[in-house]
């Protein structure tokens, strides 16, 4: 777990943060620790120059390579989700870095966080972001995140930005013991978002369909 300071990072104004902040709170989320996270996190830094000033308006924005930074709902969402649905996540896996973004959110609630990303250049630049943010409990692995990362497993909580077809057999694998899956399920115009509990210690796991969503798809393979 790791907290930001902010000097030198050219932060919006303190009213646009906080307008964000109220329309999430309007939108249902209740978590005070994801609340203050989010509005702690300068989202304008996971964003190219020419689209910085939209970075809190409440939309998923484009990263290139034909990807989203996904709206700052979906981002509290899926975390509070994984707070919610687990007494202490300390073990984290992320299926799509993406920009970066809710790697950055994750590394600040959670001791340690591994991320798969399968388009290169964005894994860098997310990774040059996290280090200028001076998150360091983050792992990095450039590879198809549908298989997981099976030599650090298994996970308290595994969180996918990008949507499968159905949900891959290898997360579930790769669930702990009382542990959570947080996931968009289905093709492009029909994806439901989805939680997995695994009960217990069994292989006993129990489905929940949260609210539709719309994500890129998970793409098999690397680039
Ligand atoms: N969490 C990101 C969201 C990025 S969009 C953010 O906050 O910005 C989803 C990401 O999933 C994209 O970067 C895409 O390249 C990646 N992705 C899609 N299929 C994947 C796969 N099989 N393995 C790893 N990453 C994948």
């Amino acid at each position: 777990m790791s907290e930001l300071h902010f000097d030198g990072i050219g932060m919006t104004s303190k009213r646009t943060r906080i307008r964000m902040i109220q329309r999430l709170e309007e939108q249902g989320i209740r978590n005070g620790k994801v609340l203050q996270i989010i509005a702690n996190t300068p989202r304008h830094w996971f964003l190219d120059e020419a689209l910085s000033h939209r970075a809190y308006e409440d939309t998923a924005l484009p990263i290139g390579h034909g990807q989203t930074l996904s709206q700052p709902y979906i981002v509290a969402r899926m975390t509070e989700l994984l707070l919610d649905n687990h007494p202490a996540p300390r073990r984290v896996l992320e299926i799509g870095t993406g920009s970066g973004y809710q790697t950055s959110v994750l590394a600040q609630l959670v001791e340690k966080v591994w991320t798969v990303e399968r388009i290169r250049p964005l894994q860098s630049k997310a990774r040059d972001r996290l280090a200028r943010l001076r998150l360091y409990n983050v792992h990095y692995k450039y590879a198809d995140g549908g298989f997981g990362w099976a030599d650090q497993g298994p996970f308290d909580g595994i969180i996918s930005t990008a949507a499968p077809i159905s949900i891959p057999a290898d997360l579930l694998a790769q669930i702990a013991p009382d542990g959570v899956l947080i996931i968009p399920v289905g093709p492009e115009h029909n994806q439901q978002l989805t939680l997995v509990k695994r009960e217990g210690s069994d292989d006993q796991y129990r489905q929940k369909i949260i609210e539709p969503v719309r994500f890129v798809p998970l793409v098999p393979g690397v680039t």
